[in-house]
């Protein structure tokens, strides 16, 4: 299906965007709206028609399935064919907030949301916005990232009009999104819980809860993902970007040494590093976009997608990144650079 070339609207989080929003979601019209983690692109779950415009608008091969979106975990029964006890104690632990559990698919679910999976991907986002939209349109909704497909996850409504203005009804400007990475993916269907993307929850905080949790990314950062919807083609900038994983000042020597061999051979450098590395490297002749101090997680996490599309726009010849290690939110952030860099990673010895 192709999408329709439509007048896209900027509404406001005040009650009347909110209710206009909530019409347009109703009658099977596309609304994009801040979560904690990114902006959504929402459509009713429920509607089939919806759910073909959303993969439409963002150019989203049908393998890569969506994360359905509920106003209250009292809702699940509505999505789900069955609401494990483990599914109760996460959601109450963790909802409303970035955790996505897999649980098995409901029958009022259709296919085409689940990529014709028996499983469905559900959470409850924690953003007054998003949870006002949701429980104003009175159905599931389901919401990908508002981002053409392989493109940058959007962290402002200005990101999601950059890729999507013209394809969706609207868009509710919230300003930027306070955790700026994608939730924490969990597969409950599996014997032991599963990670499959790593995000806004903590791996550690899930096992502090849950005790064994499995990791499904690679546990080398230059392993292939395998699962769907997690290739190697999300997230990718224009420019193609390098990943320096390892102990802070081997990587440091790295950056410098890769960054002046670049500006040698006449290429232009773009340089995505925690400030520490931006002031350590400020004599180098590179475009450099500081990702806040590297102990602040939370900051770096909040500013990745945007300092990426930033660098990205002034079509750098390449883009050099260090890796943040894996600790609580790091691992997010390392789990997006590494699909950014798609296989350009250096992995130095010793610890990190
Ligand atoms: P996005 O909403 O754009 O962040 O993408 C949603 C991602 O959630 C997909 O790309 C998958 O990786 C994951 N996902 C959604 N539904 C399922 C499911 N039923 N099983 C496993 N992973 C899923
Ligand atoms: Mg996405």
């Amino acid at each position: 299906m192709k999408y329709m070339r439509i007048e896209t609207r900027i509404l406001y989080p005040d009650p009347d965007g909110i209710a206009t929003a909530a019409a347009l979601l109703r009658a099977g019209q596309l609304v994009a709206f801040p979560t904690e983690t990114v902006y959504g692109l929402g459509g009713d779950a429920l509607n089939p028609a919806a759910v073909a415009a959303i993969f439409a608008a963002k150019d989203r091969p049908a393998d890569d399935p969506l994360i359905v979106h509920l106003a209250d975990a009292a809702d699940l029964p509505r999505v789900t064919a069955s609401v494990p006890l483990v599914a109760q104690d996460l959601a109450a632990a963790f909802w409303p907030g970035p955790l996505t559990l897999v649980l098995e698919r409901g029958p009022a679910v259709p296919l085409a949301v689940t990529a014709g999976g028996p499983t469905v991907a559900v959470r409850v986002p924690a953003h007054p916005v998003a949870r006002a939209l949701i429980a104003a349109a009175g159905t599931p909704v389901a919401a990908p990232s508002a981002n053409r497909f392989g493109h940058t996850s959007p962290t402002t409504a200005a990101h999601v009009l950059a890729d999507l203005g013209g394809r969706i009804a609207a868009v509710i400007d919230g300003g930027p999104t306070p955790i700026g990475v994608e939730s924490t993916v969990l597969d409950l269907t599996r014997p032991t819980p599963t990670v499959l993307r790593p995000g806004g929850v903590s791996v550690e905080e899930l096992e502090a809860h849950l005790g064994e949790v499995a990791l499904e990314s690679r546990a080398v950062a230059a392993e292939p993902l395998r699962s769907p919807g997690l290739q190697e083609r999300h997230y990718a900038p224009h420019s193609p970007l390098w990943l320096v994983i390892g102990p802070e000042a081997a990587a440091r020597a790295w950056l410098r040494e890769r960054a002046a061999a670049e500006r040698a051979a006449g290429r232009r450098v773009g340089l995505l590093v925690p400030d520490e590395d931006a002031a350590a490297l400020a004599d180098l002749d590179a475009d450099i976009e500081p990702l806040g101090p590297a102990e602040d997680l939370d900051g770096m996490a909040r500013r990745l997608y945007a300092a990426l599309r930033a660098l990205d726009s002034r079509r750098p010849d390449c883009i050099l990144a260090r890796d943040p290690g894996e600790r609580g939110l790091a691992r997010a952030i390392r789990d997006r650079l590494t699909r950014a860099a798609a296989g350009r990673v250096v992995v130095l010895a010793g610890p990190i």
